[in-house]
């Protein structure tokens, strides 16, 4: 299935001169949905994963039935202040300063197997704090999937020691 076409581009959103990748015409449709989560868990299963850890918000959507689908647990990693328990925190930078990710600090075991998970991936700070905070608890990151990768970005580089897998790529 050509998932390219379920997404849409936003001219000057979030501010202008930016154009943005709106993935909720896929989340829309059903077949397209269907797909996508099950193109990541076929991507996924092979490396035997424990556990998915996702990035908050729309990691959460595909995340969370990916790890359904997968027949695992599913780990938030959320803006700070988010999590009622304790957590761990890693930091990513910005195009305008600093940001950070928390995942509760008993979510992931030492040698715990995750896939990692987000909607897109642009620069790659993102999957990279999410990488840090893997396996600063212990884990091992044994794949990233994303459904949409924005490759002039060259956020794979910042991931060039994982697997990698995007559905969309746009050069
Ligand atoms: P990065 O940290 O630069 O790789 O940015 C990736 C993060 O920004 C992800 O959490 C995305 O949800 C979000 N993001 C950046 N650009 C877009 C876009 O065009 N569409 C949807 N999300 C975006």
């Amino acid at each position: 299935m050509e998932l390219r076409r379920f997404i849409r581009d936003i001219p000057d959103f979030p501010k202008p001169g930016i154009v943005f990748k709106d993935i909720t015409p896929l989340l829309l449709d059903p077949a397209a949905l269907n797909f996508a989560v099950e193109s990541i868990a076929g991507y996924a299963r092979p490396l035997e994963v424990d556990l998915v850890v996702a990035a908050e918000a729309r990691g959460f959507i595909l995340g969370a039935a990916v790890a359904r689908e997968l027949g695992v647990g599913f780990v938030p990693a959320r803006k700070p202040g988010k999590l009622p328990a304790e957590t761990v925190s890693a930091e990513y930078i910005l195009e305008y300063g600093v940001d950070a990710l928390e995942m509760h600090a008993d979510a992931l075991r030492d040698g715990a197997r995750v896939l990692l998970h987000d909607d897109l991936l642009a620069t790659g700070g993102t999957a990279r704090a999410l990488c840090e905070l893997a396996e600063g608890a212990g884990a091992v990151v044994a794949g990233c999937a994303f459904l949409v990768e924005l490759a002039f970005l060259g956020g794979r580089e910042k991931l060039a020691s994982y697997d990698v897998h995007t559905l969309i790529a746009y050069d």
